[in-house]
């Protein structure tokens, strides 16, 4: 299976003895139980952690303004550098924005990284799938430009645009604008490269859809081999989107490192997900020049909320990644281990992680933690 790809350059090695100021954000649905199983597991690694909790999400805009991300949340992972996240709920049609979205814009955390690995014990249709997916955080069309239809900007636009490029788009169309820069993708695809050398990784595979939108994923193709030529000592190549979607299906093992602009690498990070056994697993982290935030891959599955009943091991891979980034290697082992033998063992695991989902041993978030406490050396 290669190299940890959880490994992050973080700051140098420090003794377990100094305490780690870090940000964590229960927050909502499934988050606050798995944050808190989470928090456990990282405790009882011995690393001390001086945690500032901070909460965010439609739960506590009443009390800020009607401001879902608080400032308060802001300037604490300003000042701690790193932050451990739960899910948070973005209510469809409410007008408000991503928590999630904005808090990697307003951070700068450009570069999101989420590793697929095979852990024994879960159950998927490949065996040895290790994968490090590199997503470009800030633009695309996750910049949040959006005009709505009907409305006097829409049209304005509408006209615009057909005295610009001679192309005309209905006149009860929405639209969602896709910047993509050269700073923004030499950025991204030389963190690529960096987290490719730092984990030991042979090849970076840039994706795109240059064959159809010439001017940001043709710009983002040449901006890529650009920077590819001052990369040499990592093997580099490029795939179509829709071709690189076929071919993680079918085979996985020709990739390691791909590096894609926001939307793609929402996309296939969930398709990365599927092949090692789901979203209950994929962990991940975002990381800016100032920042980082670390949170799993899923969303907060509000049909489990309160329920003792969904998996941690997303969230606690990423507290895994947290204590590479902060440089307590050792602990960060130790505890991905011990998810894994708990996980290889079957038996304290939640239902998803049961061969039948059904198995009423399925245990609870809580009692997995333990099991995962008491099996760390
Ligand atoms: P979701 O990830 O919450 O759920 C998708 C499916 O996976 C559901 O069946 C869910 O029950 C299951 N699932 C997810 N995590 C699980 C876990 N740990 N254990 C067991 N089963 C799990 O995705 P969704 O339903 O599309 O989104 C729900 C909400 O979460 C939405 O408001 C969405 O905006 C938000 N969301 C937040 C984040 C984030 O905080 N970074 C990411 C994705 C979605």
């Amino acid at each position: 299976m290669g190299h940890d790809p959880r490994r992050h350059p973080g700051p140098p090695e420090v003794p377990s003895t100094v305490s780690h100021r870090v940000t964590l954000i229960p927050g909502d649905g499934i988050g606050p139980e798995l944050a808190e199983a989470t928090r456990r597991v990282l405790e009882a690694t011995g690393v001390a952690f001086d945690w500032d909790v901070q909460h965010a999400g439609a739960d506590v805009m009443d009390q800020h303004g009607g401001n879902p991300l608080p400032e308060t949340v802001l300037d604490s992972i300003r000042e701690t550098k790193v932050a451990i996240k739960g899910p948070i709920t973005t209510p469809v049609g409410s007008g408000f924005r991503s928590v999630n979205v904005a808090l990697r814009q307003t951070l700068d955390l450009y570069g999101q990284v989420r590793p697929s690995k095979s852990y024994k014990g879960v159950r998927s249709r490949y065996e040895d799938v290790d994968l490090v997916l590199i997503r470009e955080n800030t633009e695309d069309l996750y910049a949040g430009i959006e005009l709505e239809e009907g409305e006097a900007a829409t049209a304005e636009a509408i006209e615009t645009i057909a005295r610009l490029t001679g192309r005309t788009i209905r006149a009860d169309s929405g639209l969602s604008i896709k910047p993509i820069s050269i700073t923004a993708t030499r950025r991204i695809v030389q963190f690529a490269f960096d987290q490719a050398r730092t984990l030991g990784r042979r090849k970076v595979t840039a994706v795109h859809k240059a064959n159809i939108m010439k001017f940001t994923d043709g710009l983002y193709l040449r901006v890529a081999g650009e920077v590819a030529a001052e990369n040499t000592d990592i093997e580099f190549e490029d795939r179509i989107v829709d071709n690189m979607a076929m071919q993680l299906v079918q085979k996985p093992e020709l990739y390691d490192v791909m590096v894609c602009p926001n939307l793609y690498g929402d996309v296939l990070s969930d398709l990365c997900a599927g092949l090692t056994g789901g979203l209950g697993i994929a962990p991940g982290a975002n990381y800016g020049t100032d920042a980082a935030l670390f949170e799993p891959v899923h969303g907060s599955a509000p049909k489990y909320a309160g329920q003792n009943k969904a998996n941690p091991t997303a969230m606690m891979l990423s507290g895994v990644m947290m204590l590479h980034h902060l440089g307590e290697r050792d602990a960060a082992v130790r505890m991905e281990q011990a998810i894994a033998g708990v996980i290889a063992d079957g038996r304290d695991v939640t239902y998803d992680l049961k061969q039948d989902r059904d198995d009423p041993t399925a245990v609870g978030t809580s009692q997995m933690a333990d099991a995962i406490i008491a099996r760390i050396d």
